[in-house]
């Protein structure tokens, strides 16, 4: 197993990961990334060479440009992992992981609001 702090708590509010989703993203990491056995190491952060990592409880996803304008009605969910030695942070594209399924991804609407 790859060694991630336990973060599989019930979620604090409807917004967090579940324990579920949050052993999704452990088992997709563990085939990925490697498992943590000798053949297949847990993975080291490329900043600090130590292998510590967690599981934020939120997706969170990046903003839209379009031209000079924000795009805030498209998301782009993305599970972060993040080095507790260093906090540098990896972000993971939820859909990928299977954290998200396709048919749970609704088309918004576009909504674009100045950045002044
Ligand atoms: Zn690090």
């Amino acid at each position: 197993m790859v060694s991630f702090r336990d973060m599989a708590d019930q979620p604090k509010d409807s917004h967090e990961l579940t324990a579920e989703q949050i052993k999704t993203v452990l088992d997709w990491l563990n085939a990925k990334w490697g498992d943590g056995s000798e053949t297949r190491p847990a993975p080291k952060c490329e900043m600090c060479k130590v292998a510590k990592w967690t599981i934020a409880h939120r997706l969170v996803s990046p903003v839209a440009i379009h031209g000079h304008t924000l795009n805030l009605g498209s998301a782009f969910p993305q599970v972060m992992v993040i080095c507790t030695n260093c906090g540098n942070i990896k972000y993971l594209n939820a859909l990928a992981c299977g954290v998200v399924k396709p048919d749970e991804i609704q088309p918004q609407p576009e909504e674009k609001q100045d950045v002044k």
